[in-house]
């Protein structure tokens, strides 16, 4: 069962998301007041190559990014986060660029509704989409834009299909939800990042892959335990403390969506050693 990396522009987000901060006023300070941006990062999607079908997971940015109201002109949306991105850099590009059309893809698997996250939507209409219950509700409810998501960019026919993971515990994970009938693909709950963010486990007879989306922003900040902390501060802790555990219990190659080093995790099977990640 092979997984693609499909890059769709870079992004960058302030310093403390990426190395921690000590409490929330200091955490809202270096995001309001001050210019601390962290490196840019890669946009990741990823395509798995499953017996049942072809599944994506996150569909990328979109250059419409650059017209004019698709981001809102000012307040802290701009001091939090900034992407980059051509239009032959999305992800119709990048698939084709594997042999693939957007239209062989039939199940899509968001992570979290953030905008770089759900940017190439509009060329899903004919797939089956999951979304966290409790993401989806966020991201469309009153609260919505408030914490950054932009209910007018999504396609007017965009009506998900919410994961309530009723499927039970999986390894240390206490619910879960099968995607496939094989049970090799499988959600999970990870809130911190957004209150309904989820993680993609994809197994095999020799590990399991986790496509992480933004829990940490990288394998050492998963090491150290640093989740990305924007909201739920206290979630964010438990969960990564949960995937930091199931890694170092199970098998597993560990691919965060904006990780520089997850193409050469993932084409060489880089396992997670937590002694060897510095
Ligand atoms: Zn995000």
């Amino acid at each position: 069962m092979k997984i693609h990396c499909l890059q769709t522009g870079t992004v960058r987000c302030k310093q403390f998301q990426l190395t921690g901060a000590s409490n929330i006023i200091s955490r809202f300070y270096q995001l309001a007041f001050t210019d601390k941006w962290g490196e840019w990062m890669p946009t990741y999607c990823w395509l798995i190559e499953h017996p049942e079908g072809l599944i994506l997971v996150d569909t990328g940015e979109t250059a419409k990014i650059y017209e004019k109201g698709y981001l809102p002109d000012g307040g802290l949306y701009h001091k939090a986060v900034e992407t980059r991105i051509k239009a032959e850099e999305e992800l119709p590009h990048q698939l084709a660029k594997i042999g693939y059309k957007t239209t062989a893809i039939k199940t899509v698997i968001l992570t979290h509704m953030h905008g770089d996250h759900i940017g190439g939507l509009s060329h899903f209409e004919h797939a089956t989409i999951y979304v966290g219950k409790a993401e989806y509700e966020m991201a469309s409810g009153k609260k919505g834009a408030g914490n950054g998501y932009f209910k007018k960019n999504w396609p007017a026919w965009f009506q998900p299909t919410l994961i309530d993971y009723t499927d039970g515990a999986e390894g240390n994970f206490s619910h879960s939800q099968k995607i496939t009938a094989d049970g090799q693909v499988v959600v999970v709950p990870t809130p911190g990042h957004s209150i309904g963010h989820q993680s993609i486990l994809v197994k095999n007879e020799r590990f399991t892959t986790i496509l992480a989306g933004d829990l940490t922003y990288n394998e050492s900040t998963l090491k150290a335990e640093i989740p990305d902390v924007l909201l739920n501060n206290k979630a964010a802790k438990q969960t990564v403390k949960t995937v930091h555990q199931y890694v170092k219990s199970n098998p597993s190659i560990y691919l965060s969506a904006h990780d520089w080093n997850a193409p050469d995790i993932l084409e060489n099977t880089k396992i997670y050693k937590a002694s060897a990640i510095v």
